[in-house]
């Protein structure tokens, strides 16, 4: 029985606009191919574009948009241009305020290593070919909210800082309930990454997470890592993981780090849920390339579409459930790479260099080979 998906399409700023126009394409191609799904769309703006029209980064209008969609489809936000707004209203304000009134606080960042790219990593061939783990972490608690946050001068003269980490238990819960159900979509097996030995927000969330294990996540291979072991082991032997799910400070450090053994940030997608919305047990979804909108090379037919796209591909697979789907679109990329071509950002020896809309064109011609 076939389905009808409602997106919402945030272009953006910079190279955001010019990705999302191949997205459009791949959308289209599913509509005319698919006897699965029917997605609808709409558009709106975010960002300096949304400041330059309306004198905020995103309305109340694309907001209420966004919230009643099925999914979210975002590009990028910022540049130059707007480097003098009000930091209150700065581009990237639009983008923190989706993720707040959304409550997306489970953020997916895939690190994949496609074999055509396995030279491009830091690491040996060995090391990254074939890997696709994924880290998952708290994007709405922890460090980076806690209060009181702030600089204080003491009576001396000195200053201090204070940064405050907090999490309750029914956060740690939601999040971790994530990682399970991801785990079992995927290869069954769950790390939770905490320092329950030198801070309490540690002891919690492995006293949540143990529990957790036991009942809710019950046939999941399941284990406890310290952050810092977590980061050593991701350069050390990274294909020893699927999932990782952490809080919000370590998972900012280690999704980074995971990214980074896969190449370069025109591949990397991401993905951000909320709580399922009661309706039909879907989830509020945001999909994002990790980039920004890279002025250096906007409007040039230079940016790397493969982030927006494969963040299209989660959208499939972690919205829709149409993972057929989702595994003929990560084929047709793959296969793409390894007929050689290459936008600039991950160009090697003897390869075949395009633009953003070439490599658009050759993922459209994959996908028509992949699904004939
Ligand atoms: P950036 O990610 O935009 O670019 C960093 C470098 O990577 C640049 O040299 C760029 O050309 C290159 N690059 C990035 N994506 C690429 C792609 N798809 N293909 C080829 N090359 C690519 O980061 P930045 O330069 O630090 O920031 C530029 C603007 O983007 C700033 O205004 C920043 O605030 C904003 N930003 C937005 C987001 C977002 O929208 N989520 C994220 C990060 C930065």
């Amino acid at each position: 029985m076939s389905t009808t998906q409602k997106l919402l399409l945030l272009p953006g700023d910079g190279i955001g606009v010019e990705a999302m126009v191949q997205v459009e394409r791949v959308l289209a191609f599913f509509n005319e191919k698919s006897n699965n799904v029917t997605f609808e769309t709409d558009s709106d703006l975010v960002g300096g574009c949304a400041i330059d029209k309306y004198g905020v980064p995103l309305t109340n209008e694309a907001l209420d948009k966004a919230q009643a969609a099925d999914a979210v489809m975002f590009g990028s936000v910022g540049g130059p241009k707007w480097a003098d707004v009000p930091f209150d209203i700065r581009p990237e304000a639009g983008l923190l305020r989706l993720r707040k009134e959304m409550d997306l606080f489970a953020n997916l960042r895939p690190a994949i290593c496609y074999p055509a790219l396995a030279e491009a990593s830091s690491l040996r061939r060995e090391v990254v070919e074939g890997l696709d783990i994924l880290i998952l972490r708290e994007l709405t608690g922890g460090t980076y909210f806690g209060e009181p946050k702030e600089v204080v001068t003491l009576e001396n003269g000195d200053r201090r800082a204070v940064d405050t980490t907090s999490y309750t238990s029914p956060e740690i819960e939601r999040i971790v309930k994530v990682g399970f159900d991801l785990a079992r979509a995927r290869s069954n097996k769950l790390h939770s990454a905490e320092k329950h030995n030198v801070m309490m927000n540690g002891v919690l969330w492995k006293e949540v997470a143990e529990r957790l294990s036991k009942d809710y996540g019950k046939g999941v291979e399941f284990e406890h890592i310290l952050a810092d072991n977590c980061a050593m082991q991701l350069v050390r032997n990274p294909k020893q993981f699927d999932v990782v799910v952490t809080d919000n400070l370590f998972g900012d450090i280690l999704s980074d780090a995971a990214a980074m053994l896969t190449g370069s940030l025109g591949m990397l997608p991401s993905a951000s849920l909320g709580e399922p919305d009661g309706k039909n047990g879907t989830r509020k979804a945001l999909y994002e390339p990790v980039h920004g909108s890279a002025p250096d090379i906007s409007g040039q037919n230079k940016a790397n579409p493969i982030a927006t796209i494969a963040s299209f591909g989660m959208a499939l697979r972690y919205s829709f459930g149409l993972i057929e789907e989702a595994n003929v679109l990560d084929k047709a990329i793959s296969n793409v790479l390894a007929q050689g071509f290459r936008t600039g950002d991950i160009m090697q020896p003897n390869m075949h260099q395009v633009g953003t809309i070439e490599m658009g064109d050759a993922i459209l011609k994959e996908l028509g080979a992949v699904t004939a």
